[in-house]
């Protein structure tokens, strides 16, 4: 069974060594928490070395990565240095990709800071550089994608087909403390509250009205949102007859909230590796919209792999989740 594992990050050298100067300059949680695993020489050497990760690789039966590049990437810098990291990790990743195109896919990174010029870089990773998406680490110092400033780089992802990947951030300066204060703001619980209310600004905000086609990817099993959706539009469609959307600042939709999630996203299994939830989220969103990942180097390979193998779906769900899904929505060439 050939295994395209979605959410796989990397990171050039001179984007770990521009962090860690970053983290020299600025004390939050993320810069202290980032700046001591940036100095674990494995750590580092599982996101540069790309070669490295193939002998894992190998030794699980995972076929492909499509790599993109790791949180917070390029969106904690200023717009300059974010905007000429993300065309150096674009360029590192193109190269890779073309020395091992079996192996290795891309997503690319692109600095929202600079709206205009992230527009252009979404266009120049479609066009020139082979990435078979874009991949976008949740807000922009604070900032989300349902503000119009940013929407040449929606008009620009939808120009080109490209899915978006929505994936976890830490939570903005703003609200870390909520999270920080128990250690909570990372992958335990902040990534998924930060990512998921990013998508319901996205949903509440009409963003895809303004762009019907646009194609959302989600890591985590949808970051908990499949649970959410009947509750959703149950209370949209309550407030709604009320007349109570005004009031509330809410604006008036084209479809109900979970018909955008169906319809507009694709989630991954990325860092979730129990039965009940997959089987939930297949039933919510169907077997078309699920993809395998294992989110390298955060999770064990070994892990991904056995729950994946060893999920009770049938043969067709199956090969969707493990590659076909991928296939069809990244324009990854199927094996032969
Ligand atoms: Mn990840």
């Amino acid at each position: 069974m050939r295994l395209i594992a979605t959410e796989e990050a990397f990171a050039p050298r001179d984007y770990i060594d521009e962090f860690l100067k970053l983290t020299r300059t600025i004390d939050t949680p993320v810069t202290r928490y980032l700046g001591i695993y940036y100095k674990k020489a494995e750590a580092v050497r599982q996101l540069v070395d790309l070669d490295h990760r193939l002998v894992e690789m190998d030794a699980h039966g995972v076929d492909m990565h499509l790599l993109s590049i790791t949180a917070p990437g390029v969106q904690a810098f200023d717009a300059g240095l974010g905007t000429d990291l993300a065309a150096l990790a674009n360029e590192t990743l193109s190269a890779a990709v073309a020395a091992r195109p079996t192996r290795f896919a891309g997503l690319g990174a692109v600095a929202p800071q600079d709206p205009q010029r992230a527009a252009r870089e979404v266009t120049r990773c479609m066009t020139g550089l082979g990435m078979k998406g874009i991949i976008i680490n949740s807000h922009t110092q604070g900032e989300y994608l349902d503000d119009p400033k940013f929407w040449p780089i929606l008009e620009a992802l939808v120009a080109a087909d490209a899915p978006l990947y929505l994936h976890p951030n830490f939570p903005p300066d703003s609200m870390i403390g909520a999270y920080s204060d128990y250690g909570m703001m990372g992958a335990l619980w902040g990534f998924g509250a930060e990512t998921s209310l990013h998508v319901m600004r996205l949903i509440m905000g009409g963003v895809f009205d303004a762009f019907p086609t646009l194609k959302l990817v989600l890591g985590h099993l949808g970051e908990a949102l499949p649970f959410w959706l009947g509750r959703l539009d149950n209370r949209y469609q309550n407030i709604l007859r009320r007349g109570g959307l005004e009031p509330l600042g809410m604006k008036k939709l084209q479809r109900l909230p979970s018909d955008y999630f169906r319809e507009n996203v694709w989630i991954t299994t990325s860092g979730m590796m129990s039965n009940e939830p997959l089987r939930f989220c297949l039933d919510m969103m169907g077997a078309d919209r699920v993809m395998f990942a294992v989110d390298y180097p955060y999770e064990q390979t070994a892990e991904a792999v056995d729950f994946i193998r060893k999920a009770p779906l049938d043969e067709e769900t199956m090969r969707k989740v493990a590659h076909a899904n991928a296939e069809q929505l990244f324009r990854i060439v199927p094996s032969a």
